[in-house]
């Protein structure tokens, strides 16, 4: 017995179907290079493999880029559960040219088609690129390269690079899925409760190539009293919730499995030269729950699918907006009895990025925004958020209209008396503000004023160089 198609392929979600219609909008408007921003856990593949199926029935070639061994066979099991018949193109496994859907290795496709020449690229008039925040990767341009009439679909959650870098050079037009609020209040991701324990001194870590430098944050962070502090903060809010610890190096990564160990809770340590059996195994113990947490250097950031982790360690700062947002998606898809994901924060991410469900616009640029704007955001959001006394949940006042911590309900106090408005809150920051800018500008002048003295200067030499710097006369008080 035959099973007609739509019989056995599920049906797409309702946004899933408006993001279709969008992209399919976008490309009869004549845009060529669409990138499709939908967050993970939103079902982007599944949408990505319908349009490709639904393509080759028309008679049309597509081709599907990925850029890890595992991911090509995820594409092909979502395709083929879309009613698809791929082809896979990776080295060792054999490949057959003849179909007009391919799934392939990024790195073979270039080390066949284009370094070796051992094979034709694959024809396309339509290359969807998973994960395409890599694609200012020179693998990734040479490929495009290769199809200069074929629609490009990028997918990715994060359309920026690492380094911070735009899009804007690769595709014409973003074509965004639902906001992240959205999917949490539909039930599509969990919610994150959000605690600060403890941060390093963000501005004494040094920044190089555009974050802070990995040596300078291992060096804040691997210190026995803030490993000692990760631990206990762990047992004080996500006791044996399966854990992920993002860490700052390697050594730092095995201090904190050590001391994990002293409490008798089971962590095990991964970083790019783990051997692949003993990830595999590390991987297989937690997901089946033998285990309670994986500490890691730079190995789960994204694309690795672990939806029963359920909380998350970041102890490693970062400035990369796609490495926080990619890092803190591990922990949002849903599983049976998981209702909410713990982030605890010990590397000041939260101030760096805010929450990740705050609405984000994402724009195609071609620079990375500087490392000083992004410092002065980590002071803005500072200011204006709380990190409550007594249970450590970081929280926004202002977006929430009400001082009250959410997780236990205290209000926060100023000169002993409980602050319940957050309008006199917000005022009272901007009298610090006003007290300090004021308490500046009078150091200035008189620096200035001695420096007339000195010199012999006239009196209103001092006052003429305060004005052509602030734009007004200082007040006459300080003259005398
Ligand atoms: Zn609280």
């Amino acid at each position: 017995m035959e099973l007609a198609g739509q019989d056995v392929i599920p049906t797409l979600r309702p946004y899933q179907v408006e993001l279709r219609d969008r992209l399919t909008q976008a490309a009869a408007d004549g845009h060529r290079r669409l990138l499709c921003q939908s967050w993970m856990g939103s079902g982007k593949t599944v949408l990505a493999s319908r349009i490709a199926v639904d393509a080759v029935k028309n008679g049309k070639n597509v081709l599907w880029l990925v850029h890890r061994r595992e991911l090509v066979f995820q594409a092909d099991a979502e395709l083929r559960a879309a009613g698809g018949d791929p082809a896979i193109m990776i080295s060792g496994d054999p490949y057959d040219s003849s179909k007009s859907l391919i799934v392939a290795s990024i790195q073979t496709l270039y080390a066949w088609c284009i370094r070796r020449k051992k094979e034709d690229h694959p024809p396309a008039n339509l290359v969807i690129t998973d994960e395409c925040h890599h694609a200012t990767a020179s693998t990734y341009v040479a490929i495009h390269e290769l199809y200069p009439d074929a629609i490009l679909l990028g997918l990715t959650a994060t359309p920026m690079s690492k380094s911070g870098k735009g899009l804007a050079s690769h595709y014409d037009i973003i074509v965004p899925g639902p906001p992240i609020k959205t999917l949490l209040d539909d039930g599509y991701l969990v919610p994150i409760d959000y605690r600060v324990p403890s941060i390093p001194d963000l501005a004494k870590i040094k920044v190089s190539a555009g974050d802070f430098s990995a040596q300078e944050s291992e060096k804040a962070l691997d210190r026995p009293e803030l490993v000692g502090d990760i631990v206990s903060n762990w047992t004080r809010f996500a006791a044996n919730q399966p854990t992920l610890v993002f860490s700052s190096g390697i050594s730092h990564s095995r201090n904190i499995v050590s001391e994990f160990k002293k409490i008798g809770a089971d962590f095990r340590h991964i970083d790019a030269k783990t051997p692949k059996s003993e990830r595999d195994e590390a991987l297989s113990l937690f997901k089946s729950g033998k285990i309670s947490g994986l500490s890691n250097v730079g190995i789960y950031t994204e694309g690795t699918d672990i939806p029963c982790a359920a909380a998350l360690i970041f102890a490693r700062p970062t400035m990369s907006e796609c490495l926080y947002l990619q890092t803190v998606g591990r922990i949002m898809r849903t599983f049976p009895g998981k209702e909410k994901a713990i982030l605890l924060d010990h590397a000041g991410v939260v101030y760096t990025h805010g929450k990740i469900e705050e609405e984000r616009n994402f724009y195609l640029t071609h620079n990375a925004e500087k490392p000083v704007e992004i410092r002065k955001r980590i002071i803005k959001r500072k200011k204006l958020s709380i990190i409550c006394k007594q249970c450590d949940t970081y929280y926004e006042p202002k977006e929430r209209k009400s001082m009250v911590c959410p997780s236990c309900g205290y209000t926060p106090e100023i000169n002993g008396k409980p602050m319940s408005s957050v309008q006199g809150w917000l005022t009272s920051l901007t009298a610090k503000d006003k007290e300090s800018e004021y308490n500046a500008r009078k150091k200035i002048f008189y620096k200035l004023k001695n420096y007339a003295t000195l010199n012999g200067y006239k009196p209103g030499w001092a006052a003429c160089r305060f004005k052509s710097k602030f734009g007004s006369w200082p007040p006459w008080h300080w003259w005398h």
